[in-house]
């Protein structure tokens, strides 16, 4: 597998210097007929969390689809567009980021990954079973498009973790139950599906990313370039040393680099691009969410270190000064541990939360933060 990583500098989402920016981007690593051939039904799979504003970092850009819809179509291959949001339709959070409109004015297609089936992954390092969208599985390619953000159980979500959204809606909340508090787990199994559904080529947008409360109430933060990659671990891998985090800070980084997965050497990581591109377009102050740090919790007994590894964690804080009572996060929680009393607004019990973030993740007027644990605030560098 290649592990070849393009970089390009590109600071603006106007068609010209998009689309010249991302055919650089290709021709360094084969030109876009390397991957998709004529005849072939791509699915190009934008990352579509959360209903958003026009503009917004919540998903991909709708003009970097736009660019890559026409890249499909000029090797005489069709171009679908689609995703499987959390709660709500693809087609709701399309309309709202301004991505129907691209699709509308390209007359391309657009679908729900939305049928579930099952399937067997028997090359799983760990897991081998998963329930994934038919409507991804029946594409001859897919094209992961995905956004530069923090995330606060993940760390960061770049090309690995957009695959998730290959599993239908709220399907996605019982991987997280399935986990648990282990965030280890949930990257192997992050990792297994990215291996299953084997996404031809990755894109990362990174023209302007996401940082601190993401990934979908951050803040954008122009960063200014592309990445472009067969192997979405490599790309990840660079990306994460472009905004300068510890790879081993990421936990689908760290985890396949425990399991020596293609991609997780930098020693073995080609970068193509400018010269010097992790050089020149290095962020450096890029804001990351609190790192969840409780590896070395695991060799104490399972009951101490249960406790142990919830008052480290970050957890979710609901500002009721902001919420508007909507429920969403409570029906969505995977282990119902919220519960909405009407006079004194929406309570988490800790006890039973399992730090997956869906809540964060899908409120949608930005009102769960993350707190570090109050073991971690007590003793800082733990
Ligand atoms: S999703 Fe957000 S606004 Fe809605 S009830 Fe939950 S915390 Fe409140
Ligand atoms: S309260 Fe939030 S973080 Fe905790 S389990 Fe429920 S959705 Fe996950």
């Amino acid at each position: 597998l290649s592990t070849d990583v393009s970089i390009i500098q590109c600071k603006s989402y106007e068609q010209g210097p998009l689309k010249s920016a991302l055919t650089e981007a290709l021709a360094l690593i084969g030109g876009i007929e390397s991957f998709v051939k004529a005849n072939e039904r791509v699915l190009i799979k934008p990352n579509l969390v959360i209903s958003t504003s026009k503009g917004s970092a919540v998903t991909t850009n709708p003009e970097l689809i736009g660019v890559i819809i026409d890249m499909v179509r000029s090797v005489g291959a069709h171009p679908i567009v689609g995703d499987s949001p959390g709660i709500e339709s693809a087609k709701k959070v399309a309309e709202s980021s301004g991505l129907m409109d691209v699709v509308r004015d390209k007359k391309a297609e657009f679908i729900e990954l939305s049928t579930p089936v099952n399937i067997e992954y028997r090359k799983g390092k760990k897991f081998k079973r998963f329930v994934v969208a038919k409507e991804a599985l029946d594409a001859d390619k897919i094209i992961n498009v995905a956004k530069l953000k923090t995330h606060a159980q993940m760390y960061l979500t770049m090309g690995v973790k957009n695959i998730f959204g290959c599993v239908p809606g709220k399907r996605k909340a019982q991987w997280h139950f399935t986990a648990g508090v282990d965030t280890d787990s949930f990257a192997d199994m992050l990792l297994d599906l990215y291996n299953l559904m084997n996404p031809a080529l990755t894109v990362l947008d990174g023209v302007t990313s996401m940082e601190g409360n993401g990934p979908t109430s951050g803040d954008s933060r122009e960063t200014g370039f592309l990445l472009a990659s067969s192997n979405a671990i490599a790309l990840d891998h660079a990306a994460a040393l472009l905004i300068c985090a510890d790879p081993k800070d990421v936990p689908i980084l760290k985890r396949a680099m425990a399991n020596k997965l293609s991609g997780s050497n930098m020693d073995d990581i080609n970068i193509l691009g400018q010269d010097n591109a992790t050089q020149a377009l290095r962020v450096s102050d890029f804001n990351f969410p609190p790192l969840v740090s409780t590896n070395f919790v695991q060799k104490l007994p399972d009951f101490i270190e249960r406790r142990l590894r919830k008052s480290i964690s970050s957890r979710p804080h609901i500002e009721s000064t902001i919420c508007t009572l909507c429920n969403i996060c409570v029906s969505i929680c995977p282990t119902e541990v919220m519960t909405n009393i009407d006079e004194m607004g929406v309570k988490i019990n800790y006890d039973g939360c399992i730090r997956c973030f869906c809540c964060q993740e899908m409120c949608p007027h930005r009102a769960i933060t993350v707190k570090e644990g109050w073991l971690k605030r007590l003793i800082p560098g733990i």
